[in-house]
């Protein structure tokens, strides 16, 4: 059988289920009848205003309350690589959480971390992934969904100020999706972020064009969640996600958070009996104790057409 990790199971601070001596073990301390985040409150780190994105599901699904709290989470990386990311996605957005957490001293966080560029299978399809994350450090667990999605306006051009920019405009959603202007080479400053109006966009054009080396201004969306709507759906739709995950308690000790963390491949090829890599089942986890389940996703007679064998049609 073929086997890929798909989804890392949800990783916890130090890659282990901290319990300090004496908590109760994870099979009492999850007991509880109703959800244990019901009525609690966690903090959102964000300057991006995306509490009307994250804080809505996760109130009506678990009656978790989300406030924010307003950290400046660009010294974690931002879209305009003005400062490098230091992590990968899910990494970023648990060190997020817990800037949010650090500054109000709350146990409970949110963030969400966007990866925005070519799709890995189709490389001329711009996609958008929206990793939302809890951070529990009472119970030392993270819950994270992601959601995935092709319509996310991102679009860029290269200008000089002659150039009639108005076809681009229209590709780009403007001025209901922001814009960035900086110069296209050489020099890497100014950038003007959160451009909405036509004459800021041709100052900018103007000022950058002037001080690039090729005399032309660098104009692309906004992907900052507060000026980019298509953003913004994609990020609401993760946190149902997100909150529907919370809301799912493990079999065995009742840890909010289970649901699927990895995927089984091989269905049998019709002919020869190889198999090929395509999923037969998804295997659901537990962010607190080690249960594990697999739940096929087809029926076992099911047989992968020849078609797709490596063998019978080399
Ligand atoms: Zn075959
Ligand atoms: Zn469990």
């Amino acid at each position: 059988m073929i086997r890929r990790k798909h989804q890392a199971a949800n990783p916890t601070t130090n890659g282990d289920v901290r319990l300090s001596v004496g908590s109760p073990s994870p099979s009492r301390k999850w007991e509880q009848l109703e959800h244990p985040y019901a009525g609690r409150t966690a903090v959102l780190a964000t300057k991006h205003e995306k509490l009307p994105l994250i804080g809505p599901p996760l109130l009506a699904t678990i009656g978790l309350q989300v406030q924010t709290v307003p950290v400046d989470t660009d010294s974690l990386g931002t879209f305009t690589g003005d400062i490098p990311r230091q992590w990968p996605p899910l990494e970023t957005a648990i060190a997020k959480a817990r800037l949010g957490m650090n500054v109000a001293r709350q146990a409970l966080g949110l963030a969400s971390e966007g990866s925005i560029g070519p799709d890995p299978t189709i490389p001329f399809v711009i996609t958008d992934r929206e990793i939302v994350v809890l951070v529990d450090d009472d119970n030392g667990i993270v819950v994270w969904e992601s959601q995935h999605s092709s319509d996310i306006v991102a679009a860029a051009t290269k200008v000089s100020t002659d150039d009639d920019l108005r076809p681009f405009l229209s590709k780009a959603c403007f001025p209901d999706h922001q814009l960035i202007v900086r110069p296209s080479s050489g020099a890497l400053h100014p950038i003007h972020k959160g451009i909405s109006s036509i004459d800021q966009l041709t100052a900018a054009v103007t000022e950058c064009a002037t001080v690039a080396n090729d005399s032309l201004a660098l104009v692309e969306t906004d992907l900052r969640a507060h000026v980019c709507p298509s953003r913004r759906a994609i990020i609401a739709a993760a946190s149902v996600r997100l909150a529907s995950r919370i809301a799912s308690r493990c079999p065995s000790c009742g840890s909010p958070g289970w649901g699927r963390i990895d995927v089984q491949l091989g269905v049998p090829c019709a002919w020869c009996g190889t198999e090929i890599a395509r999923p037969r089942a998804e295997i659901d986890g537990c962010p607190t104790c080690e249960h594990r389940e697999t739940r096929p996703v087809i029926s076992p007679e099911v047989q992968a057409d020849p078609g797709e064998c490596p063998y019978c049609n080399p």
